[in-house]
């Protein structure tokens, strides 16, 4: 053992004046290092400096943050947005065509089958050719019995047809509606959040493609 190294023993020397024996006067409470007084007025000014330098990354990721709200960096991001939202206008459009197009053959079908309209012209059609005929015999005066049979049959058929129920009144037709699946006509396929834990590569988003090849080997 040497005199100096027994003599340190007794006092701490300054680590960074090593191997010049210089007696510390204090030491860090953060790193436990012993120094002199040059040196630990250096330490601190070392701190100091990695603290602003602490600061200053602060500061720039906080102006960072502001630039991106206030636009600029947003753009490209809002178009992606504004494109889907056109999408599902565009899909909100065309469903809405078709429901009223639906809608609308069901109501014409409807009132269709419940239309007496048409029965009723049908039969004014028929008396009109008998009225057309009894007009003409009557100034010809050319008629016989089976004639006069023949009209009276004919306008008993019309009495019996103008009568008669619709096949709807009958038996009223009934409906049927198909269920639309609402909650998953629109699926939204967004990636999993990009978090910086590990190295792991940045996750893509995922495009779901069938195994082609996969077919092909299974046939
Ligand atoms: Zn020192
Ligand atoms: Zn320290």
């Amino acid at each position: 053992m040497t005199a100096r190294s027994m003599s340190s023993t007794a006092k701490t020397n300054c680590r960074q004046c090593a191997p010049k024996p210089v007696t510390a006067i204090t030491s860090c409470k953060g790193c436990s290092e012993d120094f002199c007084r040059k040196h630990f007025n250096e330490h601190r000014d070392q701190l100091s400096n990695q603290l602003h330098a602490v600061i200053n990354q602060h500061d720039n990721i906080l102006q960072g943050l502001q630039q991106q709200a206030a636009s600029g960096t947003n753009t490209s991001r809002s178009q992606r947005a504004n494109q889907l939202l056109q999408q599902v206008e565009q899909w909100k459009t065309n469903a809405i065509q078709q429901v009223m197009r639906v809608a609308k053959d069901a109501t014409d079908n409807i009132e269709r089958l419940f239309n007496t309209e048409i029965q009723l012209q049908e039969l004014r059609e028929r008396t009109r050719i008998i009225t057309k005929e009894l007009r003409h015999q009557e100034e010809s005066d050319s008629f016989v019995e089976t004639d006069i049979q023949r009209w009276t049959k004919q306008l008993e058929e019309i009495k019996i047809d103008a009568t008669r129920p619709l096949p709807s009144e009958i038996q009223p037709p009934r409906m049927e509606f198909q269920s639309i699946p609402w909650d998953s006509i629109i699926k939204i396929h967004s990636a999993p959040p990009c978090t910086q834990t590990t190295n792991q590569a940045q996750a893509t988003p995922t495009i779901f493609k069938p195994p082609h090849h996969l077919l092909h080997y299974y046939k």
